[in-house]
């Protein structure tokens, strides 16, 4: 056997076990789902409850990831506020960053054109030994 049919080989047998292992993953989703279906579940943080007579188009753990996502106690509005006012820091840093690398683009323009005009007086001083 080479060593490239080893390493197919080996990965052949990962493959497998990692279908295997994703195939039982799913088969537990279900089951928690199974079990979710019949009970209430609550947030933790304001107490809402969802009921198993609830219409629900979700599974009961989505429609708790929605509440969460909603859930103006739970410490995730507080981390969405945080991104939020973070997001519009940087947004208006861009642009102040935006604004100084034009107002730095004129001021190197307006030192190219100054330098354009000073340096063949300063040739022409030198050349007369005007300058030391
Ligand atoms: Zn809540």
């Amino acid at each position: 056997m080479t060593s490239e049919d080893k390493v197919q080989d080996l990965y052949f047998q990962h493959r497998v076990h990692v279908e295997q292992l994703e195939a039982e993953i799913n088969k537990m989703r279900v089951w928690i789902n199974d079990l979710q279906a019949g009970m209430y579940i609550n947030c933790v943080y304001c107490g809402h409850r969802y009921g198993p007579d609830d219409e629900m188009d979700a599974t009961m753990a989505n429609a708790l990831k929605e509440h969460i996502e909603r859930c103006p106690k739970h410490p995730m509005s507080d981390l969405k506020n945080d991104v939020r006012m973070f997001r519009t820091a940087a947004e208006k840093w861009q642009r102040i960053a935006k604004e100084w690398e034009r107002e730095n683009a004129d001021l190197r323009n307006e030192l190219r054109e100054y330098k354009a005009k000073v340096n063949p007086i300063l040739e022409e001083l030198n050349k007369e030994g005007l300058l030391t």
